[in-house]
């Protein structure tokens, strides 16, 4: 009989999960029931967030319980069903874990084309990550043509589609990234007109000189040092869609240094400048559309996208830790089966 391997969290992490938090075990594969779907996972999405659900305590969606599977998202083939509409060999994403087998309700899964996209682009591209920079980008930045559009973990799965589209809307583009490799690659691939690694030592300087007429739209991935150096070229009437904040996710506490809480209300007010956080599940009614959109545009050439696969199941957790730390490049996606 076949095995289920799965991660389940075994305990809360404080700073980078590891092997203590997250243990692999292997259960017998689960025969589907009444009304269920049996799958075998192909490939399984890797994501910040799902460093969030390790937490306890409030968010926007419920964290995890010790024992519970691992959350993620997953490409899977259905190996056998008990529901009208679904058959062996169709090709599904869900919501279905840190597994290799899951067995799930239809309510759970979407049936994918593969004519459209490859299957661990929609894990991407034309999936999650594809949709937040759409929804984020067009509804809360709303980028002029003209304006200098600045995305933080450019190079990421998110990231990379938001610079793209930006591109489409007429902006002048500026990536940031944590390795002059990923500012090569969104310059080159994706028509960033240029990218600054936040890691060097005169940061602040390049994305001065990168912005010559100030920051219009500022998409917000990661917070720390490079939203302070945004904030200091932000233009009046700016737009920040908030969506993500990585480099907090491991943090343990506050960072040292002087309450700078007063003077950024006060440039929110000076500047009137728009912070919008939003989570890309609370838009679902622009998912036709962006779908609509996106696989036009992937057909036409004119949006590309880097995957970073990670092959076998049990690589999972060392590529998300290497996620955290800016190890992928592209979409980080594990090749399960
Ligand atoms: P990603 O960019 O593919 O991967 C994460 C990247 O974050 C890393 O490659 C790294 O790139 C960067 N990073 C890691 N630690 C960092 C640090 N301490 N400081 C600065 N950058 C750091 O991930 P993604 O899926 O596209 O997600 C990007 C952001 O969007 C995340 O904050 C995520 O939580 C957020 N998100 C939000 C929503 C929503 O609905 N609001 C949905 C999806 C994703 P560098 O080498 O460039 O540092």
């Amino acid at each position: 009989m076949q095995n289920n391997k799965r991660f389940i969290l075994a305990s809360r992490p404080e700073g980078m999960p590891d092997e203590t938090h997250l243990h692999l075990e292997e259960v017998p594969v689960q025969e589907p029931g009444e009304g269920e779907i049996a799958l075998k996972t192909l490939y399984l999405s890797l994501d910040p967030y799902m460093r969030g659900r390790m937490n306890a305590g409030a968010s926007y969606a419920k964290s995890l319980e010790i024992g519970d599977v691992m959350t993620g998202e997953a490409v899977s083939e259905v190996t056998s069903s008990n529901v009208a509409g679904f058959a062996k060999g169709d090709l599904v994403i869900g919501r279905t874990g840190w597994q290799t087998h899951s067995v799930a309700t239809p309510d759970l899964l979407y049936k994918i084309d593969p004519a459209l996209a490859p299957a661990s682009a929609w894990l991407g591209v034309i999936g999650m990550p594809g949709f937040t920079a759409y929804v984020g980008l067009r509804e809360f930045g709303k980028p002029k043509a003209g304006e200098t559009v600045v995305v933080s973990a450019a190079s990421g799965a998110v990231g990379q589609v938001v610079g793209q589209i930006a591109k489409m809307h007429g902006c002048r583009v500026v990536g940031v990234a944590g390795a002059d490799d990923k500012c090569e690659y969104v310059v080159k691939n994706y028509g960033f007109d240029i990218c600054v690694n936040y890691k060097d030592d005169d940061f602040e300087d390049k994305l001065k000189a990168a912005c010559p007429k100030g920051i219009d739209v500022y998409f917000e991935n990661v917070g720390g040092k490079v939203f302070e150096g945004v904030m200091k070229l932000i233009n009046d009437f700016a737009r920040v869609p908030v969506c993500g904040r990585i480099a907090h996710y491991n943090q343990t506490k506050l960072p040292e240094g002087p309450d700078r809480l007063i003077p950024f209300m006060g440039q929110i007010l000076i500047k009137r400048l728009m912070f919008r956080g939003f989570i890309q599940s609370d838009h679902l009614e622009l998912l036709p559309d962006f779908r609509r959109d996106m696989s036009q545009w992937l057909k036409e050439g004119k949006v590309k996208y880097q995957e970073d696969v990670v092959e076998g199941f049990d690589n999972a957790l060392t590529a998300f830790q290497g996620l955290l730390q800016g190890r992928n490049r592209g979409k980080l996606v594990i090749k399960v089966a």
